[in-house]
């Protein structure tokens, strides 16, 4: 591979919502950053909706946070029941609101504060494949994306560091031959977003049913996601097959699956999974591909985001002192100790979802209860905002 292209002082593979908080802090800083992203566009269904307190922290960082309150619907309390009847009731006031904003609009906020922090640091369109490190800089091979299909023209990017932030079948933690950890927590979930009739738009329900768990989060716009755990995946995923599972596990559920149903009903299979190493040499992995966390939860996104906060200051410092090659060894530490505290936080919310009858039924609506009082009730409350992260 000729190396005559420019050097850039970090390049970030992935131009998610990871990818692009991580741009805009360097850019702020001045720093030559140059994201590559294999889609021309984003488009598809949207994945998260939480901005949890540290995450809204993140992007007040880049001056975003104003912009997405003002775009978000505030998620002020919730309530957990089992049959009707009320296990336990939260309020966020104190941890602080979690914010409901479709990701594909946060990620549209991103692209827009990068394109005013370094006009072109986004080139998309462009695959990485190829990856070598040569010990003062990073050599990347990737190729140009034509209309629809890949164009055989080959390109170089050159970088002092190399931020792998593609996404949970990274392509840039296989390169770097780092193993990918299975962690317990897997589940089928189908998932709808629709009108919200609950007449609670700022309230996260959570009904912990016998047939397993329902929930439901307010979202911008009067709507709302509904999202159930399912035994296995449903043959044929319709809206009102959604909105049947729902309305026989919760009487009075007000979901409509006719009313103004945004993009369809979806399914996802949750799995958790942590790299065993965040870094190697000079390339760093951040959000997904790193950590892969249940959506059960909803933490993904907002841990990818601390991700980005950590990477800035080491990048920063590593950029500063002459690149030492052990500059991502705190980070690693850090980072994945708070995505193992997710990964056990998701797998428990999990595991509470699950179907349950008799004496387990019994047990686990006791648990909760119990973690719906005081001094629990803030411990859970923290949990539910990320305050521990
Ligand atoms: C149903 C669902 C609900 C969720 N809800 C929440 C929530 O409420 N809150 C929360 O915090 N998280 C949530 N998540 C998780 C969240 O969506 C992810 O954690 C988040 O998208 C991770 O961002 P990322 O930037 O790390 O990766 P991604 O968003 O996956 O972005 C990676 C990017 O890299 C690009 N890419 C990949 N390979 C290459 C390559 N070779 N070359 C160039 N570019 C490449 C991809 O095109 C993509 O744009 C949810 C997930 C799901 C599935």
């Amino acid at each position: 591979m000729p190396e005559s292209a420019a050097m850039h002082e970090v390049a970030v593979v992935g131009g998610g919502p990871v990818g692009l908080l991580l741009a805009c802090l360097l850019a702020q800083r001045g720093r030559d950053v140059v994201v590559l992203e294999r889609r021309r566009q984003r488009s598809g269904g949207s994945r998260a909706i939480g901005i949890h307190p540290p995450g809204l922290r993140a992007l007040a960082r880049v001056g975003l946070d104003s912009e997405v309150r003002a775009a978000a619907v505030e998620i002020r309390d919730g309530r957990v029941t089992c049959d009707g009847r009320v296990l336990g009731a939260m309020s966020f006031a104190r941890a602080g609101s979690v914010w409901s904003l479709p990701q594909l609009e946060t990620e549209e906020l991103l692209r827009r504060r990068l394109r005013e922090l370094a006009p072109g640091a986004l080139r998309a369109g462009i695959a990485v494949h190829e990856l070598h490190d040569r010990g003062t800089h990073v050599a990347l091979g990737a190729e140009l994306a034509g209309d629809g299909e890949f164009a055989s023209e080959p390109t170089t990017v050159l970088a002092r560091y190399v931020v792998g932030a593609d996404g949970v079948r990274s392509g840039i933690r296989n390169l770097l031959q780092i193993d990918w950890v299975a962690k317990p927590g897997r589940a089928h979930y189908v998932m709808c977003d629709t009108r919200d009739d609950t007449g609670e738009p700022a309230t996260a329900l959570l009904h912990f049913e016998p047939a397993g768990v329902v929930e439901s989060f307010p979202m911008p716009g009067g709507r709302r996601r509904w999202v159930a755990r399912v035994r296995r995946p449903l043959p044929d995923l319709r809206a009102d097959r959604v909105a049947a599972i729902v309305g026989s596990r919760v009487d009075g559920a007000r979901f409509d699956a006719g009313a103004d149903v945004a993009g369809g009903p979806s399914a996802f299979e949750a799995r958790q999974h942590l790299a065993e190493r965040m870094h190697r040499g000079r390339v760093a992995l951040a959000g997904d591909a790193a950590h892969e966390i249940s959506p059960i939860g909803g933490q993904g996104m907002n841990l990818g985001w601390l991700d980005a906060l950590a990477l800035e200051r080491e990048l920063e410092h590593a950029l500063e002192t002459g690149a030492p090659y052990d500059a991502f060894e705190r980070y690693d530490r850090d980072r994945r100790a708070s995505a193992a505290r997710a990964i056990r936080q998701a797998a428990f919310n999990m595991r509470m979802g699950a179907p349950a009858s008799g004496g387990r039924l019994r047990l686990r609506n006791a648990t909760v209860r119990a973690l719906a009082v005081p001094p629990l009730r803030a411990v859970l409350a923290r949990a539910f905002t990320m305050r521990w992260l």
